[in-house]
This record gives structure tokens, sequence and C-alpha cells, in this order.
């Protein structure tokens, strides 16, 4: 016997689609076209820079950047209220969550942090890492700031 799909189901209930249609155009943004900006000091210990950063428009939230931090660079502790996924892209790093062991994060790995989890993410202390960083935002908020990471808690 053949099972109804969702769809099927929903069009015998009398439900509308609810999938957003939208007839704009495929938008490009140019390399260039859009300045490099610091990591704000309140936020980030160290040299950090981010380029080609985008944000979704509604109803997508999903939105991010490329972040390059110099050797020793990181966040401050943070969470995110639906999660961040990280891709790096070049160097060496590291990644810590809040009560557990830094771990060394290298080219092509890709990190999930779960929604509410205090972490930080940052360089190695003698080589620099670039990530992607790709995160939804909830009610117009895709981080929480706290305090900064301290020498003793980034390591040698
Ligand atoms: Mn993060």
């Amino acid at each position: 016997m053949k099972l109804p799909t969702v769809a099927a189901i929903s069009l015998s209930l009398g439900l509308s689609a609810t999938v957003a249609t939208e007839t704009g155009p495929i938008t490009v943004t140019r390399a260039g076209s859009q300045p490099s900006s610091a990591g704000p000091e309140q936020n980030f210990t160290g040299s950090v820079r981010v380029d080609s950063r985008f944000q979704a428009v509604a109803p997508a939230r999903v939105g991010g950047g490329i972040v390059t931090f110099e050797p020793g660079a990181r966040t401050a502790w943070h969470t995110h209220p639906l999660g961040q996924t990280l891709i790096v892209t070049a160097g060496v790093g590291r990644v810590q969550k809040w009560g557990e062991a830094v771990q060394e994060i290298r080219p092509g790995d890709t990190v999930w942090i779960p929604p509410g989890v205090k972490h930080w993410h940052g360089a190695a202390p003698s080589t620099g890492m670039s990530h992607i960083a790709i995160s939804e935002s909830l009610d117009g908020k895709s981080v929480d700031w706290m305090e900064k990471v301290s020498k003793e808690q980034y390591g040698q």
C-alpha cells in the first residue's frame, strides 16, 4: 500500500502551503564592495577581521561571514541563541566549550556549537586561523557576549 505524502495529507485537510516564495533577483555581493571590518575590542582579544559578511532577508534568518584571527586572537566567551556552524578554511585554531578541554581545529573541520552553549573560538598561539561562521538569529540577535577569555583559559 502506498502511504500518502505530507502534501497530500495537507491538501486533504484543506491546509494551505506554508512555503514562502520570492520573485526577487539573485544577489551577488562582489568581493571588494564591502570593506573588511575589525572585531570590536570589547568582544575580541587580539586582531580579528571579518570579511564577506552576509545577512539573509526575513523570513530567512541566516547570517555570518569569514572571520580571520591573528595568532593568539580569539573571541570572548559567548553563546548563540540558535547555535553556530564554523568551517575552518585556513591555519590552526582552537575552540572550547565552558568546562571542557580546548580542542584544536584545522582547515576542513566543521564545528557545530549548540544553542546556548558558552564557548569561544580563535587562533592558535603562533598561527592564525580563518573560519566561515554561520548562525541564525532569534528576534534579530545571533550572539550574546560575555567576559573575555583569560590568558590562563586560553593556555599556551
Ligand atoms: Mn561562536
